[in-house]
């Protein structure tokens, strides 16, 4: 069903849906788009159509092949709706769930496509303020990057900016995703520049191990872990690749690399990722630790409107905005269970000897030996019951008492039956 966009674009067909509205494919005066229809509570708000307005020619304005273009924003009766450039593939979060973590030079290249991105905006003066995996989009139609990796592209930019005006946010509320939210925001500081940085590592950490440094648990706990705890290791990363997550991950902003720099210090590092494989870390596919909130902690539990209900995504989220349906909320909450520095450290020589012999062999023999076994006690079972069976008709037909031979309630057929001899 065809539906009208302001006078030059049309709408056919809903391609994804997020925490802001529904993404639609359409077409313009210059070909086909991507348009975000912000959801109607978000449409309605005057405060919010006049933030949109002002903040057109800045987001409008940013052109870069790592970003995701806004061509236009289109303010018409209720409809609240951003035409972008459509891009042919999935978002990096779907590539995480379908195929697991990334082969260490495919995420260096991905992250450096994104600090691109992020060192222009910069330059321009804006702030992504929601950099996860959600927003980042891999390209399928451009030719790949080093290690055959997709190249990728931020989106959603000021979108985070844009939907947080004062108003709608409490002194509880936190505007975010809990796993990749910097320190100083928690700490109620205004966001700069090295947010995206600090988020943008945290990205690059989940990419490689499958967890998110901080997140796991109560919304509360990730939080002050972001201020409180130092990054867990990641066993088996390369030095040189994990002084650059370390260094983003700085807690004070200042000591972070800036997005330009970020981006070049990750593509030296390219060379010496090449061949490498995925690493196998313990805590992947582990379920999350249950955590009680402390009396301290119970405040941030106001945040916590996600559902949680999405098939990996655990844990509380805090949505990007107030949500007033559950379906229109993304449970952005995504870390496994984050193991403890012990656990890492106590796996890391088995996560190296898995890199170095062939990575599944380990895991193939102990799976062939679990199913030998599985297949033995099944043997064992179905003789046992057949002899049983056996034994119990042999009985049963020679009983003179039992004179049609065919079955008679069992109060009166009933014979103990000897128990054959186990065989082993
Ligand atoms: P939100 O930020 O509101 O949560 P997203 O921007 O993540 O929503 O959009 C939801 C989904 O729509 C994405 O996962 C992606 O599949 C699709 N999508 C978003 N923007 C585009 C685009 N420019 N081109 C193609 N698909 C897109
Ligand atoms: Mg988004």
């Amino acid at each position: 069903m065809a539906r009208k966009i302001g006078s030059r674009y049309t709408v056919h067909q809903v391609i994804g849906r997020g925490s802001a509205g529904t993404v639609w494919l359409g077409e313009g005066p210059d070909g086909p788009v991507a348009v975000k229809l912000l959801r109607e509570d978000l449409a309605s708000d005057q405060v919010l159509v006049g933030r949109f307005v002002q903040e057109r020619a800045a987001l409008t304005g940013l052109d870069h092949p790592r970003v995701v273009g806004v061509h236009d924003m289109v303010v018409d009766g209720d409809d609240l709706a951003l035409v972008m450039e459509l891009v042919h593939g999935s978002d990096l979060r779907s590539r995480l769930e379908r195929e697991g973590v990334l082969a260490p030079q495919a995420a260096v290249s991905v992250i450096a496509d994104v600090a691109d991105g992020l060192a222009a905006a910069h330059a321009a003066g804006i702030v992504h303020r929601d950099v996860k995996p959600e927003n980042v989009m891999l390209d399928l139609a451009e030719p790949p990057g080093p290690g055959g990796a997709p190249r990728a592209k931020l989106t959603d930019f000021g979108i985070a900016r844009l939907v947080d005006a004062p108003r709608r946010t409490r002194a509880t509320r936190i505007i975010g995703t809990p796993d990749y939210l910097a320190p100083e925001i928690i700490e109620g500081l205004e966001p700069r520049a090295a947010v995206d940085i600090y988020a943008l590592a945290t990205v690059l950490y989940e990419l490689l191990a499958g967890f998110t440094p901080f997140g796991g648990g109560h919304t509360g706990a990730v939080l002050r872990r972001h201020v409180t705890e130092s990054v867990p290791p990641v066993p088996g990363l390369p030095d040189g690749l994990w002084r650059i997550i370390a260094e983003c991950l700085a807690k004070a902003p200042a000591s972070r690399l800036r997005a330009a720099e970020l981006a070049d210090r990750l593509r030296e590092q390219l060379p010496a990722l090449a061949g490498l494989p995925p690493l196998v870390l313990p805590a992947q596919g582990r379920p999350p630790v249950e955590e009680v909130p402390t009396p301290g902690e119970a405040v941030y539990a106001e945040a916590d409107t996600g559902t949680g209900a999405h098939r990996r995504r655990r844990g509380p989220a805090v949505p990007l905005v107030p949500a007033p349906a559950p379906d229109s909320t993304r449970d952005t909450h995504t870390s496994l269970r984050r193991p403890s520095a012990q656990e890492l450290a106590a796996y890391a020589a088995e996560s190296r000897a898995q890199r170095a012999a062939p990575a599944s062999a380990h895991r193939r023999g102990r799976r062939a030996l679990v199913r030998r076994r599985r297949m033995l006690a099944v043997l064992l079972a179905v003789v046992l019951l057949l002899a049983g069976a056996a034994a119990a008709y042999t009985a049963f037909a020679a009983d003179p008492a039992n004179g049609s031979g065919g079955p008679a309630p069992a109060a009166t057929s009933y014979r103990p039956v000897p128990t054959p001899p186990a065989s082993h």
